[in-house]
């Protein structure tokens, strides 16, 4: 938790000598607890003030990387436990077990198949971000192998999951310049997989049966010189685990509890792919930074980004395309011109139904700061004027010869002035634009 203004206070040298600009060291203080002020402004704070000072102010969740430079993965460095609070940073890492009993053609084609989760939605790639290497074999020699060919087949971040060091040893040995994540460190291996963690710069996977025995296991892990760990819980039900999974993030983000504030791991086993695909989303809204699942469905895994799409989502930032006209088709000048607002999801959905009209069309977005129709116009940010601007910079004279304009049915009150503004003639299209490829063959087509 960050100090307050009388808790720095305390550690500055009360001298009130004003060089850090400020008439008294109280001054300063509250400037600094507002994160007005820089430490360094004061020439005669202490040492070990200043070390006091920096461990306040780190984050409370510990932000971890792992997998290749080219394809780093970030989690943690969460700060509120509610998205409304302000916003989440990292999203859920998503994870595919590849199985070191595989080899051969079935291991090349796992791995490929966890490659292909790929998706676009409302203009954005998602996919998935990493591949766990389970030892199930049991051999060293194995899990080398099927870290090695992982390693080789895809581009996706490394997990590496075993409860043998020595195996764990023969693995990172074939994949350390891949930065894989590495585990499971319990309260027996937590030595040596502390060591092999160190030795090659890898964060490290704790895992322990109940809370407070991670909280032991961290500090165990830490006094052994790694400090980029990552906690996983053994052998909970999807229940248990979301209760932990709150309590975690709880005690780490409002009460400041250093040992549990690191991202968090899931493994998601049983099931069939809708319900690993349930079980997964359930706990990526409630906390699991990394969740690693069997299924490589294609259909669950949509399900699993697209929660993951949303949640992780600025509120105060709505997804938004470049305000332009957009081609649907290939449009001549004689093909309908209509217009809809930046908002990524109303953009797409108009997108996708005047394509499923198959009527070569233009939709001009107008930039509405990334609001709906309806929201836009509320707040005065779609008008006549805006309308008429966004049609003059976008250049839609040169595009078609008609001079008509099709404009949401939501917004038909504005058909007047608009058609003063622009001088062109406005057609008042569906409220619902699934109505659009009716209306362009029925209204637009015989017009
Ligand atoms: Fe106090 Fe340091 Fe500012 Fe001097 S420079 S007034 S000691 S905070």
């Amino acid at each position: 938790m960050a100090l307050t203004g009388l808790e720095i206070f305390k550690l500055l040298p009360k001298t009130n000598c004003k060089k850090c600009g400020m008439p008294t060291c109280l001054a300063f203080a509250m400037q600094l607890a507002q994160k007005r002020a820089k430490l360094e402004d004061c020439p005669d704070v202490s040492e070990e003030a200043k070390q006091q000072l920096a461990a306040a102010a780190a984050p409370p969740m510990r932000l971890v990387e792992f997998g290749r430079p080219d394809n780093q993965v970030q989690t943690g460095a969460e700060t509120v436990m509610f998205r409304h609070e302000e916003k989440f940073y990292n999203p859920t890492v998503l994870a595919v077990t590849v199985s070191d009993k595989l080899t051969g053609q079935d291991l090349k084609e796992r791995i490929e198949s966890i490659n292909s989760l790929q998706f676009e939605r409302i203009g954005v790639r998602i996919c998935v971000n990493a591949i766990a290497v389970m030892n199930d074999s049991g051999s060293a020699d194995a899990f080398a192998t099927a870290a090695a060919a992982v390693k080789d087949t895809s581009e996706l971040a490394i997990i590496l999951v075993t409860e043998s060091p020595d195996a764990m040893a023969a693995a990172v040995a074939k994949t350390a310049d891949s930065s894989p994540l590495i585990g499971r460190a319990t309260p027996d291996t937590a030595q040596a997989m502390a060591k092999i963690a160190k030795e090659n710069n890898c964060p490290l996977l704790a895992v322990a049966e109940s809370v407070e025995a991670l909280s032991e296991l961290t500090e165990k892990i830490k006094a052994e010189g790694v400090e980029d760990i990552v906690l996983s819980l053994d052998g909970l039900s999807l229940r248990d685990q979301l209760y932990n999974l709150s309590k975690i993030r709880a005690l780490a983000l409002k009460k400041t509890f250093r040992p549990l504030g690191y991202p968090t791991m899931s493994f998601v086993a049983d099931g069939d792919a809708d319900q690993q695909a349930a079980y997964a989303t359930s706990l990526i809204c409630k906390h699991s930074s990394i969740v690693v699942v069997n299924a490589v469905e294609p259909s669950a895994f949509l399900a699993m980004l697209t929660a993951r799409m949303n949640i992780f989502s600025d509120p105060q930032k709505p997804i938004q395309v470049e305000p332009k006209v957009y081609p649907i088709g290939e449009p001549n000048v004689n093909a309908p011109l209509m217009f809809t607002t930046n908002f990524s999801l109303t953009y797409y959905t108009v997108e996708s139904d005047v394509e499923a009209s198959r009527v070569p069309s233009y939709i001009l977005v107008v930039d509405t700061e990334g609001t709906s129709v309806l929201t836009a116009y509320s707040g005065d940010k779609l008008n006549e004027k805006t309308v008429a601007d966004a049609m003059a910079k976008h250049n839609v004279e040169g595009l078609v010869k008609h001079r008509k304009l099709i404009i949401p049915g939501y917004v038909a009150v504005m058909s007047g002035k608009l058609e003063e503004a622009t001088g062109w003639e406005v057609m008042v299209g569906p409220r619902e634009c699934a109505m659009l490829p009716k209306y362009l063959h029925e209204v637009w087509k015989k017009d």
